[in-house]
């Protein structure tokens, strides 16, 4: 089976009460491709940097089996750089800059040997060129889609155009009830999906996620752990290991999406235990799986009549 990952690759600047980075590996396809990575190789990765990206960057990408192909390198360009700062419960944080530089005019050209690629996942970038990328595509399988406030606020119109071609829409709490104009969050997914997409995940961070579809509805809990460092490409790991999932056992039954939706929280809960993607330089599968099996036991009692 076959993954595509589009989206943006960047140095970030990041500010957490445990320390600071500055122009570390960051972007919705970086992380998106290096959690799906642990389930199916090659990913194939769209997107765009500059001439400034780091060649260790490409190094670490090419270790983890993405495809770059599909990466526009724009010599005389500079890399799309994002900066932020978390506050002491690290469930918010301020933007502190956005210098869109290489990838204000990036427009996603699909290589021919990416065409009839089954499983996609579009991430956060403008929902037309979310549409631009599945127009080159033949017929894929799947295809999950990312978005954020700036383009529900921003680009409405885009937005709901794309949401109708989605399969599965992965959300935080604050977009889902921004998207829907609804506070509550399974009505507001119940709204969405009546906006396109079968199957709404949303994600409350530290809360966990909740997958809901038009009949049911899964919740998972988020791995409870000591030392949180960076949230920042937690959502995104959380994508890569839900599609990356699914497209390794191309099984697209309720029972697989549960699974899905457990190494996505997986992959998320390894993300956040480092700055930028520094957890993922040693991580093994064995890890990931060890942990898949906690998490069967963190909700799990035995009924006593
Ligand atoms: P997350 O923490 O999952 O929201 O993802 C954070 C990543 O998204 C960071 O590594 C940023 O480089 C990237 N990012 C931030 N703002 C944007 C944006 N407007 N478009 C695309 N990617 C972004």
């Amino acid at each position: 089976m076959s993954l595509l990952v589009v989206g943006s690759l960047a140095l970030d600047t990041i500010e957490t009460p445990f320390g600071r980075v500055e122009n570390a590996l960051g972007g919705s396809a970086t992380y998106i491709a290096t959690a799906a990575s642990y389930f199916v190789t090659p990913v194939r990765l769209v997107g765009v940097v500059g001439g400034d990206f780091p060649k260790a960057a490409m190094q670490f990408l090419e270790g983890h089996g993405v495809d770059l192909e599909g990466l526009e390198v724009v010599k005389n360009g500079k890399t799309f750089r994002w900066g932020g700062r978390y506050h002491y419960d690290l469930n918010t944080r301020d933007t502190l800059f956005t210098e869109l530089n290489a990838f204000e005019k990036f427009d996603p050209k699909i290589p021919q040997s990416y065409r009839n690629t089954t499983y996609v996942c579009l991430g956060n970038i403008d929902p037309m060129l979310q549409r631009r990328v599945l127009e080159q595509l033949s017929k894929p399988r799947l295809v999950v889609g990312d978005t954020m406030n700036f383009w529900i606020t921003g680009n409405n119109a885009e937005l709901q155009r794309t949401l109708k071609l989605l399969d599965v829409l992965i959300v935080n709490d604050s977009e889902a009830r921004q998207l829907a104009g609804e506070h509550n969050l399974i009505k507001a997914a119940k709204a969405i999906i009546r906006l396109g997409p079968k199957i709404v995940i949303i994600k409350k961070g530290e809360h966990g996620a909740v997958m809901i579809t038009e009949r049911t509805m899964f919740s998972a809990p988020a791995y409870p752990l000591e030392d949180i460092y960076d949230p920042t490409g937690a959502g995104d790991a959380f994508a890569g290991g839900f599609i990356g999932w699914i497209a390794r056992t191309d099984d697209l039954s309720e029972e697989n999406y549960k699974r899905a939706v457990i190494y996505g929280s997986t992959l998320a809960s390894f993300c956040v235990e480092r700055f930028s993607v520094e957890r993922f330089e040693d991580l093994t599968s064995l890890r990931i799986k060890d942990r898949f099996h906690e998490f069967r036991e963190l909700s799990r009692f035995e009924e006593v009549v």
